[in-house]
């Protein structure tokens, strides 16, 4: 027996044929769940069948009734304990409702009987909504004149998810939200449309390459259009620690050559220069060797491209970068990593002044740094930055 949805509404009208059409009616018609609309005016029991009255305390518009809404629903629990199905699960569609994730549609996806109560005019009786919702749910920061098409949007997101409702599973398991990710974009025939091509990765034909290109698509989407996203993905992601190369080594700055190339990568990374009057900027970090930094450059194949430093007195890190030409490598991830690892006597090594929504507090939080306690609440633009994984073997 597959799913039940039932769609509580003073308008069946505009529900119905939704539920009827395309992939969803396919998938009725071929007994993979069942739908059913409900008129709330069925079950009042005024003479003008009247479902709606004046708000106690005034104001401008109309609320549902509790009766109407409490009997459909009694008359909705009846037929699916009369189909030997669990107790249904309650929803009311309101504007204030918890805001509705990809999250809620895989959590109501599991249900056997889904119940979705749609209000109109100015909402329904709180009441009834106590009595009976088990949650009330918004599908966006907007109001709508009524909850028929919050409940289609409920419905819709947790019918594709019923097995065999779309052809495959990938289908959906590759859309945007299921990982917490935005999806990648897409292109179709032809090869150029309007002298606009088709990236070239996706005709390659490999198909490793293509998976790579779209997650990294996938990310770069993320990371611009919706960062809180990403920030989640990122601290619930663990971002794997590329290996050093053979032609690699990080070494503990000394010499008057090394020193000359920190302060280079420090000027490309920051674009500081040195004015005719100004301090050299450059020599920044040479200073900051006298306040206990200990600085280590990195370089590949004898080329230095990177740089961090370390404070053994307090277990900071700081002071991490990485010449434009040799990012998108994983040289951050693999030089915070190596960081924290000089600070074997820190369990909490933490980085200052981290912007938010910049790519070093995505690298930190997919490193298990987390904000400290405190920091960002009030809207602070950089955060202390506290290194907080759990149950990590100790670091070698
Ligand atoms: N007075 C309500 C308020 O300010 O929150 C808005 C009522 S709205 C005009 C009428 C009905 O539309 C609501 O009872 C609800 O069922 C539905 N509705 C409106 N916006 C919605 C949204 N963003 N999500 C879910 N349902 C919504």
């Amino acid at each position: 027996m597959g799913m039940r949805v039932d769609i509580v509404t003073l308008f069946p009208e505009i529900c119905a044929p939704f539920l009827n059409t395309s992939i969803l009616g396919r998938a009725a018609d071929k007994g993979l769940f069942e739908a059913h609309c409900h008129q709330l005016r069925a079950y009042t029991t005024n003479r003008q069948n009247q479902t709606d009255d004046y708000p106690y305390g005034g104001g401008c518009g109309m609320v549902l009734y509790a009766q109407p809404i409490a009997d459909c629903l009694r008359a909705v629990a009846a037929q699916a304990a009369a189909q030997g199905r669990a107790k249904p699960h309650v929803v009311f569609m309101t504007a204030a409702g918890k805001p509705y994730t990809e999250e809620d549609a895989k959590r109501l996806a599991a249900c056997d009987d889904l119940v979705l109560v749609c209000g109109h005019y100015e909402g329904i009786d709180q009441r009834v909504i106590d009595a009976f919702g088990d949650e009330e749910l918004s599908i966006g920061d907007y109001v709508l004149t009524g909850g028929e098409l919050a409940s289609l949007v409920v419905a819709d997101s947790v019918l594709r998810l019923q097995p065999g409702v779309l052809a495959e599973e990938k289908g959906y398991q590759e859309e945007s939200y299921w990982d917490g990710l935005l999806e990648y974009p897409q292109y179709t025939r032809p090869e150029v449309w309007e002298g606009r091509a088709v990236p070239p990765t996706l005709l390659c034909g490999n198909h490793t390459k293509v998976d790579a290109w779209r997650a990294a698509q996938s990310r770069a989407r993320t990371r611009a259009r919706r960062p809180e996203l990403y920030e989640n993905w990122c601290a619930t992601h663990p971002a794997p620690i590329p290996r050093w190369k053979r032609a690699e080594s990080a070494r503990l700055v000394k010499t008057p050559a090394q020193w000359q190339a920190v302060a280079e990568i420090y000027r490309a990374c920051t674009g500081a220069d040195a004015g005719a009057d100004a301090p050299a900027p450059a020599a920044l970090p040479q200073e900051a060797q006298g306040q206990g930094w200990a600085f280590y450059l990195h370089e590949t194949a004898a080329n230095p491209d990177a740089v961090v430093a370390v404070r053994h007195a307090t277990g900071e890190i700081g002071w991490l970068y990485v010449q434009p030409a040799a990012r998108s490598q994983g040289l951050g991830r693999k030089l915070l990593d190596f960081a924290r690892k000089k600070l074997p006597e820190h369990p909490a090594p933490y980085l200052q002044g981290v912007g938010r929504h910049t790519a070093l507090y995505t690298l930190c939080l997919g490193m298990g740094y987390t904000p400290a306690p405190g920091d960002g609440l009030a809207g602070e633009c950089t955060l202390k930055m506290v290194y907080t994984r759990q149950n990590e073997t100790a670091p070698e």
